[in-house]
């Protein structure tokens, strides 16, 4: 249990104001019922009234208690036999990352072009021509002469 350091007076009539501020984390509005437990302790716990009506079409009937939620066994069913609607994963990921990475089979050629056109270049200047990395263009460099 948390304090939340705040502390209210009851009034003449004997009411008590929530604060704001629990009201605002609690989801709880102007209008909502609250219920009062007491625990074993002694402590008042007070939490928002949950109706036990169905949470989809507000039925009273055959309600079963399911993660915080009363559902109905009509509803119920009709949820199991709800289509899944599959979320959809974004390609926009996987494009660019395969984008970047500029395939081998299509970097040698510009590499064998770069050293026909440009025999004097150190290795990282035609790094820079070819906008790679200087281990790059080594590794490329090895695979031209393995396919010589
Ligand atoms: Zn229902």
């Amino acid at each position: 249990m948390k304090d939340t350091g705040m502390i209210r007076s009851l009034d003449s009539l004997g009411r008590i104001v929530i604060p704001s501020e629990i009201r605002g984390t609690r989801n709880i509005e102007i209008g909502d019922s609250l219920e009062f437990f007491v625990t074993d302790d002694g402590m008042l716990v007070m939490r928002k009234y949950k109706s036990t009506e169905c949470a989809f079409c507000r039925t009273l009937d055959s309600v079963i208690y399911y993660k915080d939620q009363f559902v109905c066994a009509s509803c119920l069913q009709q949820l199991k036999h709800a289509p899944a609607v599959p979320v959809q994963q974004s390609p926009a990921i996987e494009e660019s990352s395969s984008k970047k990475r500029i395939r081998v089979s299509d970097m040698l050629p510009r590499l064998e072009q770069a050293l026909i056109d440009h025999p004097e270049a150190s290795q990282s200047e035609i790094a820079q021509m070819l906008g790679i990395s200087q281990s790059r263009v080594s590794q490329l460099k090895k695979q031209l002469k393995y396919k010589a």
